[in-house]
């Protein structure tokens, strides 16, 4: 199974909501400019349709009129004509200069009180006129268009009908009868034949004619006639109703402009382009704004990350700017010093400054921060915490740098080491533990052999002070001693002085080593080290009959120790070396203990306890220096560990050898050299000296 932990629904929504927040408002806006543009668009489309609508119903309101002007004029023409008398040249004369001036009149007759035609004139245009079917047989539309003006006594317009002519050709024609007016005369009547196409031609004005096509249509939608030179487009049509004195048709104009353009002019266009334009702008807005967010969002994912992380350290981070105020502080800080981050933000003596440290770590930030760069390896101080409680911290200081490169502050690392500093006093206390039992432990191998020692110069002080007694006088009786007599209690009495200074040696030699140490360097000769171990190494050695043999260079080296450390160094050594030879295997004769002494350099002295063993095999070798290893019946085995712990502890190496001549142990140490001029140095493991090497094994 996976360990991602499953997603969080309400988060997803959350993201999914941040990531599309604001779409719909985007999406309505593009709609919306969209929406205006297609308007926009569609009502300049109306506009112009209407227009041109508006125009074609102008021209055909005005062609109408022009039309029942020219019939009107046309009719007023031919009474004028009918008052004339009918008979002479006159008339003719009239007649013929009416056809000549209106060209739709392309015929004119008089006729008698029974519609017979009694006098006709043509038009020159139309010359072919009733050639194909005679006049009497399409008389009829005009004779009912006369009865019907005689009756009313007012000019009267027949039906259109087809005038064929020569050719399959002809013209749609309407006859257009005038009644004798006035008492006393004949019935007669004018009867003019108007050709439609003509009236159309000769009524309606060039320029509309010029737009559009014009024509003639009964209500039945026949057309009658036309003119202009060419067809319209059927989009934009008017008609007008046409009547007049009994002639009714529909004048229909149909224009030659067709559907307008989408775009028809240039604030049309201007209009699409700025609307693309703004629909452009929309679009980047949106593209821009869509970038900001999702910057937006990943900068809040950062700084939440930021934040996360920064709450979770257990390290306290503090940021101070160039002149030293707090601007920073996280809240493990806070935690350790227990003060609050707005307690802190902003001073410049901050309060887990324990009081009587302020004016040395106000001069101390100063020095820190007038240097370039802090120390790497960071510096330990005290803090107090918000209870007034100290506690030592370890801060590491680095530059902050600011976006443009410059130091605006210093930014720290606080590390809490009051649990590590106590630690560190328990391992030490422990320690001390550890060489006090060890030290215990030696003595009371010792106690044994010690009594026996100080049974040898008590029987000796004894026997001398016995001896003394029986050569001094017993009472006044007695003669006094002579001069050789008290010679001899003399010597006697100093043998005594002379074994109670070795038994009291013997005591005190046991009493500073078992006295609790005291952690003190001092500079000493090797030689004194030396001596001062060797009554209780020659005590070890007695019961296995073990020479001790000592080589110490003239004038002998000194040392930096502590004296009493190293002293039980020497001890555990030799003891264990004398113990080794007091293996069977090793002959009572080749028992043989060197303590020797060499100044390695300058810096630093050797000292090597020489065995002549049974040697020590690869596998004891191995464990040699774990606490409480041992092979012995009664050992602790925490000798050999301690003695690596102190020499250590002074910044030499503690290191073992098989002998020289492939015969049993060295066991070798290195303690700093005493340097000529200096003082005695406080105890310390950082002053020491680099440690030394030691020849290889
Ligand atoms: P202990 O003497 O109480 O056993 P040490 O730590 O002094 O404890 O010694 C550990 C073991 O190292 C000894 O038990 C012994 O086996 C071995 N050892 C120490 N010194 C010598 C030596 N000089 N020769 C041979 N074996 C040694």
């Amino acid at each position: 199974m996976s360990d991602m932990p499953p997603p969080d629904p309400h988060s997803m929504l959350f993201g999914l909501s941040r990531r599309w927040r604001g779409t719909p408002l985007w999406v309505a806006l593009v709609a919306l400019v969209l929406a205006v543009l297609a308007v926009l668009l569609w009502m300049t489309w109306q506009h112009e349709q209407s227009q041109v609508q508006e125009a074609t119903d102008a021209a055909a309101q005005t062609a109408a009129a022009d039309m029942r002007q020219r019939l009107g004029d046309d009719m007023q023409a031919l009474q004028r004509l009918m008052w004339q008398t009918a008979e002479g040249p006159g008339w003719h004369l009239q007649v013929e200069a009416l056809l000549r001036t209106t060209p739709e009149i392309i015929r004119i007759e008089r006729r008698d009180a029974h519609f017979a035609v009694i006098d006709a004139m043509r038009s020159p245009t139309y010359p072919q006129q009733f050639a194909t079917i005679p006049r009497s047989a399409m008389s009829v539309d005009a004779e009912i268009a006369c009865t019907t003006a005689r009756r009313f006594s007012s000019p009267a317009f027949s039906r259109s009908y087809f005038l064929p002519s020569a050719g399959g050709l002809g013209v749609e024609v309407v006859d257009l009868c005038i009644p004798q007016p006035g008492e006393g005369r004949s019935d007669g009547t004018l009867v003019a034949t108007v050709a439609l196409p003509d009236l159309l031609h000769a009524a309606v004005a060039p320029e509309i004619v010029r737009r559009h096509e014009v024509m003639l249509v009964e209500s039945d939608g026949t057309r009658l006639a036309r003119t202009g030179a060419r067809r319209g487009a059927g989009v934009f049509v008017a008609d007008r109703l046409v009547d007049i004195s009994g002639f009714t048709a529909l004048l229909r104009l149909d224009s030659l402009s067709g559907v307008p353009p989408l775009i028809p002019n240039l604030s049309a266009a201007l209009v699409v382009m700025l609307s693309a334009a703004l629909g452009g702008v929309v679009v980047l807005l949106v593209y821009d704004v869509r970038r900001r967010a999702a910057a937006e969002q990943a900068l809040a994912e950062a700084l939440t990350f930021r934040k996360a992380m920064e709450d979770s350290l257990v390290t306290g981070l503090r940021a101070r700017s160039a002149d030293g105020r707090i601007t920073y502080v996280n809240p493990a800080f806070c935690r350790m010093v227990g003060f609050s981050a707005e307690e802190l933000l902003g001073t410049t003596v901050p309060p887990y400054w324990p009081p009587e440290m302020v004016e040395l770590y106000a001069r101390r930030q100063a020095e820190r921060q007038a240097g370039d760069t802090p120390p790497r390896e960071g510096h330990e101080t005290l803090f107090m915490r918000r209870g007034g409680e100290r506690f030592p911290v370890l801060i590491f200081e680095a530059p902050l740098v600011d976006a443009r490169g410059r130091r605006s502050g210093w930014m720290s690392t606080v590390l809490d080491v009051s649990a590590q500093r106590r630690i560190e006093e328990l391992s030490r206390q422990q320690q001390d533990k550890l060489q006090a039992a060890a030290r215990l432990a030696t003595m009371g191998e010792m106690a044994t052999l010690l009594s026996h020692e100080l049974n040898q110069p008590l029987a000796a002080i004894a026997s001398y002070a016995t001896g003394s007694l029986n050569l001094m006088p017993a009472g006044e009786q007695d003669p006094p001693a002579d001069l050789e007599t008290q010679l001899m209690i003399r010597q006697a009495v100093a043998r005594i002085a002379e074994q109670a200074e070795r038994a009291g040696r013997v005591i005190r030699s046991v009493h500073q080593f078992v006295r609790r140490r005291e952690r003190l360097r001092e500079n000493v000769r090797a030689s004194e080290l030396l001596e001062a171990v060797l009554p209780l190494v020659r005590l070890a050695a007695r019961r296995s009959h073990t020479r001790i043999a000592v080589d110490v260079p003239e004038p002998p080296p000194r040392v930096s120790c502590d004296r009493t450390m190293v002293e039980q160094v020497l001890l555990n050594l030799a003891r264990n070396g004398i113990q080794a030879m007091e293996d069977e295997t090793v002959a009572a004769g080749d028992r043989e203990l060197r303590l020797e002494v060499r100044a390695q350099s300058e810096r630093w002295v050797e000292l090597r306890i020489v065995d002549r063993g049974p040697g020590i095999p690869e596998p004891i070798a191995r464990q040699l220096f774990t606490p409480f290893f041992t092979t012995k019946p009664e050992g602790m085995g925490i000798g050999l560990a301690m003695c690596r712990t102190v020499v250590e502890q002074h910044g030499g190496a503690l290191d073992f050898e098989a002998g020289p001549d492939g015969r049993g142990t060295v066991f070798r140490f290195t303690l700093p050299a005493a340097a000529p001029a200096t003082p005695p140095l406080p105890s310390s493991s950082s002053s020491s000296p680099t440690s030394p090497s030691l020849p290889p094994s």
